[in-house]
């Protein structure tokens, strides 16, 4: 029979490596907790409508790499190809801004886009995003600008820039667009095939291309910052300023546009500077017609969202993962021993210790030596003599002493052996 594979763009999470997700994901809720935001969980999968409407129909995300399809009922569904517009869909469905008009989100998850799998790029792939709505204040975008940031810093990772944008309001795009259509148009033929499609349906797209010669040409593009109205021009100086003021290095990026429709005013993307392709580990921005356009009540907001494979790839070094161990392994041999041993598992796990019990049948020279491999401080034996006494061994792993004791009271005596794993393991670590 063939064997089964993961779906190409989809990877498993080993335990080995699922321990560096959890030492990341701790990190950065912590943090995020700090700053008072709270995570928001929404469904994996939506109505198609969602996205045709939220992201809008011109882009690459919703024309080429939604997973789309229709359920049993024939309902049209998209698989979430990112967090924002589920995330405004609950804020509006659950009327959230009536609670409290500010809203400080977060969350994380699973993300689903057909495109060209290679490293730093899957179909199934995580983003963690943060989500502030309810302030026009330029305070808010460099809060979030501010968090992303921390976030970076926080794992030690320093090789990155901050790119910084103002794509105006929505109007000014338009009058920006047509200067920009009409300056390519002359050379199209020149462009290449993924940005003449896009001289038509989305033409500020192509400040976006990677192309080399079209990179070339738009260095003579009409410039955006051109055509920002008065107050979008005063936002963005603001924001600069209380970058300034945070300390935080920035770099005015004039072609930086984000992939998406909805946004407007700051666009930004932090940037590794270590690796070349898939180099955008954040990407975010102002986006302040969305709630409205989905059907709410006009509610500015700004976020962000961070590519968390990409993260890892460059976090994975930096991390030092606390070693695996366990309290105690408990061996037994003979049925009666196997009985006790169950209830003592139960129990000590009860209280919180760290515990195996070994499943083999073998002798205990062999368990103790899987105690060992486990990294077990202690051992606890219990064989026939061990049943006869009532009583359990234990065997301290770091320097194989022993001691008995009566079962009743190994069992009560929590903090003493809490106390004894303290001190065996601080052993361990010189
Ligand atoms: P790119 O230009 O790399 O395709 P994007 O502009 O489509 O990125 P966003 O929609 O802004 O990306 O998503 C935010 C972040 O999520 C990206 O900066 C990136 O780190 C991550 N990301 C996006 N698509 C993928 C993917 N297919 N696989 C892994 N990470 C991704
Ligand atoms: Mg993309």
């Amino acid at each position: 029979m063939a064997k089964f594979q993961a779906i190409r763009g989809t990877k498993d999470i080993l335990p080995q490596e699922i321990q560096y997700w959890q030492f990341i994901h701790k990190k950065i809720s912590n943090l995020l907790e700090c700053a008072n935001y709270q995570e928001i969980r929404t469904p994996i999968f939506e109505n198609s409508d969602l996205y045709d409407r939220g992201i809008g129909k011109d882009t690459d995300i919703v024309n080429k790499e939604m997973y789309r399809f229709y359920d049993r009922s024939n309902r049209d569904v998209t698989l979430r190809p990112e967090g924002t517009a589920g995330i405004v869909r609950a804020f509006i469905e659950n009327q959230m801004s009536y609670h409290n008009s500010l809203q400080r989100l977060w969350y994380s998850g699973p993300m689903f886009r057909y495109e060209r799998p290679q490293s730093g790029r899957q179909r199934q792939f995580h983003q963690l995003g943060i989500e502030f709505l309810g302030s026009v204040d330029a305070r808010a975008d460099s809060e979030v600008i501010h968090l992303a940031i921390s976030i970076f810093d926080n794992l030690g990772l320093k090789d990155l820039k901050l790119d910084l944008n103002s794509i105006g309001k929505v109007e000014d795009r338009h009058i920006y667009q047509a200067k920009l259509q009409d300056y390519l148009k002359t050379y199209h033929d020149e462009l290449d095939l993924d940005s003449q499609k896009r001289l038509i349906n989305n033409p500020i797209r192509i400040l976006d291309s990677k192309h080399k010669h079209t990179q070339k040409i738009l260095t003579g593009a009409p410039k955006i910052s051109d055509f920002l109205s008065l107050s979008s021009q005063k936002h963005f100086d603001t924001v600069c300023n209380y970058l300034k003021l945070l300390n935080i290095p920035y770099n005015i990026n004039h072609n930086l546009v984000r992939g998406l429709d909805y946004y407007n005013d700051t666009a930004f993307e932090i940037k590794t500077l270590t690796s070349k392709s898939q180099d955008t580990v954040c990407g975010g921005g102002r986006y302040d017609s969305l709630v409205r356009q989905l059907g709410g009540v006009a509610t500015p907001a700004v976020g962000c969202a961070i590519g968390l494979e990409r993260l890892l790839l460059l976090a994975k070094e930096k991390i030092d993962l606390p070693d695996r161990y366990l309290d105690f392994y408990i061996a037994t041999q003979g049925e009666k021993a196997n009985k006790v041993g169950m209830r003592l598992m139960q129990i000590l796990h009860q209280k919180f210790f760290t515990i195996e019990i070994d499943m083999g049948s073998n002798n205990f020279g062999k368990q103790i030596k899987q105690a060992n491999k486990k990294k077990a401080i202690a051992c606890v034996i219990i064989g026939n003599e061990e049943i006869e006494q009532g009583i359990v061994t234990i065997k301290w792993l770091a320097n194989q002493k022993q001691e008995n004791m009566k079962m009743t009271q190994f069992v009560n005596k929590t903090s003493y052996l809490k106390k004894k794993i303290l001190f065996y393991k601080s052993l361990k670590s010189y």
